[in-house]
């Protein structure tokens, strides 16, 4: 599989990005932090080791959502693009949603229901937990 690769990007075209290998991890947070990021009910994340990920062109913004967490995205369109933690830096996460195919990393599970907004409803039968899912990798806090 290791041969596999696929690509993404923000909405406007000005970044794309380029990952090859298989996920590590693939599920929908429901925290607080990736909410306000995206300004969206949840956000869906896919993990890959940092050295399968490379930006082929355009330059992402970024900023810290906490201390040790760097998050990237479009300046000019404003889409969501990465999550990295300095704790974990051997994995980056990527919005699954900016992939070209957002179909290729179904998530597994759920995480963070404890932040979760009274009004998401999920029928997807998946697992769910209150923070992160105790054997995933703990790439995102
Ligand atoms: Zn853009
Ligand atoms: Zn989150």
């Amino acid at each position: 599989m290791s041969t596999n690769v696929v690509e993404g990007g923000c909405c406007c075209g000005a970044i794309r990005y380029r990952i090859s290998g298989t996920p590590t991890n693939s599920m929908v947070c429901h925290c607080q932090s990736c909410r306000r990021v995206a300004a969206a009910p949840v956000v869906a994340w896919v993990t890959f080791p940092t050295q399968h990920f490379q930006f082929l062109h355009g330059q992402p913004s970024e900023f810290h959502s906490s201390e040790p967490v760097r998050r990237t995205f479009c300046a000019a369109c404003g889409t969501p693009l990465t999550y990295e933690h300095r704790d974990h830096a051997s994995s980056v996460d990527v919005t699954t949603c900016s992939l070209d195919d957002p179909n290729a990393f179904p998530p597994t599970h759920h995480s963070w229901l404890t932040h979760d907004l009274a009004w998401v409803r999920f029928g997807d039968g998946l697992p769910t937990f209150g923070e992160w899912r105790p054997s995933s990798n703990p790439a995102q806090t």
